[in-house]
């Protein structure tokens, strides 16, 4: 006999060899209905599966959010069941789940085309109706290896070379189709149900590497009812409209070009956003008391040395040369002799630096060190996305170096600037995670305990719920994650706050104590925004590009119905000028409609149309972004209003006070 103990603290003996599904069905009929799958002793496994003794189970159904991956990798086999059985000779190579979804590599000289995809999805339903169960063997190595080389699947062959000796060859069958598979899968292929879809194909490299065959690799999701399939692609559709990379363009904010790659030619009306975000934070982070800095961008590798960052973040840094570049005809530009320098990759060593200039005493803590600093990272071109991954970023960084005793304070001074600051950009569901100390780590864990103490204390008085991420923590110390949700329900992790004890000491910063004796700072490395690169994709993202009045690059379009009105365009356009406005004119011998519609397009808030009438009477017609109708009013005090309107949400709230 066997003891098995369930989640409510519950054990009950069953015969030796009793599997879950067995024990399942003991339990009740809905439950062997509903389970796909069982956590033993935390660990997924199928369902099928002997139990031992002592073991502790909990059951996985099928529409908890434990068995969405499980539907998603169930789904990826039958989708190559499908491919095979519609391309007889079509290789299968490997097929993971990501997030949302799964894929599968093909190797095969086509790419498969839209109408192919669909053709398999109806091969899928077809054989998901079949029902075939799941059943795991394990194989002998060479007898595998022989059976999939006999089929023509060169790449599984290489798998299997590629499992280490002594591990299991495991191989998941449904009906007559199998896959070298490490598993779990749910009972059968009828349990991924029908919501799944076919979303794109793409090339991919075999193993990621350039210099292999390309493959054709299918993108799918699937999801546990339709209800959840049907938000899901809503939100896709949704999220494509929004991309930041094609509103940018639309609404003329920035480029890339491969001569620079992931690094942002900002234009006019792109870098107006971003002025006035950085002028807002600057203004946020006066009243908060900081002081501002600027370090340099290129730094002898000494120092990266010493920090340790040329030890564990060399490849992700670009590293120069120090020395003369030769222009004679036939010679290296570079011989190579010079010192190594490095492109700064993080702003933090070069604040040191600046904390060490002089004798700083515990009563000048703490210190609160914001820079604007232009930071460069060697991101692969691979890696590269639009604004939200770049090589070249501008973090909205500081560091605050204070004692241990003030971590808890500064860290509720942080959150309460990282929710005002949040707050006034429009963006409110944010979750905080406490990420702790992982395997990995610097320091003592006496150091470490307090060090999450104080974080702990600090979401706890700011009133703030959070969760804890254990093992996430940074290697020399824990840190705060805050997560935030965007206007469609995708979550992004913004800003950061991390408690370093590592650093100074590397870097030998210290202040003299009321003891008279010298001790380590705390360095606490913050970011509210994170870069401005990537926020101003998400902020694009969040209000898919109709950005708040006050980061709007045009605020306002004065345009004109006909050449009549000229005049008074020009003259209420300078009085909305005067007014402070970022103000724009349009005078082309274009019909009304159309002008509206492009500026809709470049999601311009406000436009000011004006015709004979409306010059004659000193009056504007007002009409506003993505709003049905128009609304005429006397001129100046459109233009008042719009003025109080348009504030940043900081001077706004001094105005009200
Ligand atoms: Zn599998
Ligand atoms: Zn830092």
């Amino acid at each position: 006999m066997i003891t098995v103990k369930f989640p409510d603290g519950a054990a009950r003996e069953f015969a030796d060899g009793t599997t879950g599904a067995t024990v399942a069905a003991s339990v009740s009929k809905s439950l062997e209905k509903k389970a796909v799958a069982m956590r033993v002793d935390g660990a997924l496994r199928d369902l099928a599966d002997p139990l031992a003794d002592g073991d502790a189970v909990e059951f996985v159904s099928r529409d908890s959010k434990d068995a969405l991956p499980l539907i998603r990798h169930d789904a990826a086999h039958v989708m190559a069941e499908a491919v095979q059985e519609l391309w007889p000779g079509t290789q299968v190579t490997i097929g993971p789940v990501i997030e949302d979804g799964f894929y599968y590599d093909f190797a095969r000289d086509e790419p498969f085309s839209e109408e192919e995809l669909r053709r398999i999805e109806q091969k899928m339903a077809e054989i998901i109706a079949r029902g075939a169960a799941f059943t795991k063997e394990v194989w002998d190595r060479e007898e595998a290896k022989r059976v999939f080389a006999s089929k023509g699947e060169a790449y599984k062959v290489e798998l299997i070379d590629a499992i280490p000796e002594g591990e299991d060859i495991r191989i998941y069958k449904q009906g007559q189709w199998f896959d070298l598979c490490r598993g779990p899968h749910m009972r059968s292929v009828a349990d991924v149900g029908k919501a799944f879809k076919l979303t794109k194909v793409a090339g991919a490299y075999w193993r990621g590497d350039s210099r292999n065959p390309v493959l054709s690799r299918i993108y799918g999701t699937a999801w546990a009812s339709q209800q959840d399939l049907d938000a899901y692609l809503t939100m896709i559709e949704e999220a494509e409209k929004r991309d930041h990379r094609k509103l940018g363009q639309e609404m003329d904010l920035y480029h890339f070009q491969s001569e620079a790659m992931g690094s942002v030619f900002w234009h006019p009306k792109g870098f107006m956003v971003w002025r006035q975000l950085e002028a807002y934070v600057r203004r946020r982070l006066d009243e908060d008391g900081y002081v501002e800095v600027k370090t340099p961008q290129l730094i002898d590798n000494k120092l990266w040395e010493q920090s340790g960052h040329w030890g564990k973040f060399r490849e992700n840094m670009f590293v120069v040369p120090d020395e003369v570049p030769s222009t004679e005809e036939g010679k290296p530009v570079i011989t190579g002799e010079g010192n190594l320098m490095a492109i700064k990759p993080m702003n933090c060593p070069g604040h040191v630096q600046i904390f060490k200039q002089g004798i700083k005493s515990y009563r000048d803590l703490p210190i609160r060190m914001a820079e604007f600093g232009c930071c460069h990272r060697n991101e692969p071109h691979g890696a590269l996305h639009g604004l939200m991954r770049v090589r070249q970023m501008t973090q909205d960084d500081a560091h605050i170096f204070c004692t241990e005793e003030q971590i808890t304070d500064e860290t509720r001074r942080f959150l309460a600037l990282f929710a005002r600051v949040y707050g006034d950009v429009g963006m409110t569901d944010i979750a905080y995670k406490l990420a702790t100390r992982p395997d990995q780590r610097a320091g003592d864990d006496a150091t470490w305990d307090r060090a999450e103490k104080s974080l702990a204390e600090a979401l706890t008085a700011s009133g703030l719920d959070f969760e804890y991420a254990p093992g996430e923590g940074a290697f020399y110390g824990p840190k705060l994650e805050f997560h935030l949700t965007d206007a469609i329900g995708r979550t992004w992790q913004c800003g950061t706050y991390q408690l370093d004890y590592v650093l100074p000491e590397r870097l030998e910063a210290s202040y003299v104590g009321e003891d008279s004796a010298r001790h380590r700072p705390v360095m606490l490395h913050r970011a509210v925004f994170g870069s401005f690169e990537r926020f101003i994709g998400l902020a694009i993202e969040h209000y898919a590009g109709k950005l708040p009045l006050w980061l709007a690059p045009v605020q306002a379009v004065v345009a004109t119905i006909v050449s009549d009105a000229d005049d008074y365009a020009e003259e209420v356009a300078a009085r909305l000028r005067e007014a402070g406005l970022r103000v724009e004119t349009d005078f082309r011998n274009e019909k009304i409609n159309y002008k509206v519609r492009e500026h809709s397009v470049k999601k311009v808030p406000v436009m000011f149309v004006v015709g004979k009438r409306e010059a004659e009477d000193g009056t504007v017609s007002i009409r506003r972004l993505g709003a049905q109708g128009q609304k005429v009013i006397e001129a100046s005090e459109a233009i008042a209003a719009l003025a109080a309107e348009s504030l940043p949400p900081d001077l706004k709230q001094t105005a009200n006070a």
